[in-house]
């Protein structure tokens, strides 16, 4: 996984994804398809929990 900006901490921080039950529940709910949207979905900064925004993600895949 590449470094995200972190728009809070003004750095490139290892992103963290939270796969708490809702996440669990949504991949049994669409057969596994929800897989599919993890990556795009709720990607927290690992230092301060913090939201990544969708461009700074979008920047980071493709560095
Ligand atoms: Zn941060």
């Amino acid at each position: 996984m590449n470094k995200v900006f972190c728009n809070n901490c003004e750095k490139e921080v290892l992103p963290v994804r939270p796969m708490g039950l809702g996440t669990l529940l949504m991949i049994l709910l669409t057969c596994g398809f929800w897989i599919v949207c993890i990556p795009f979905y709720s990607l927290r900064c690992g230092t301060c929990k913090n939201l990544l925004s969708k461009e700074n993600i979008q920047k980071a895949k493709q560095a």
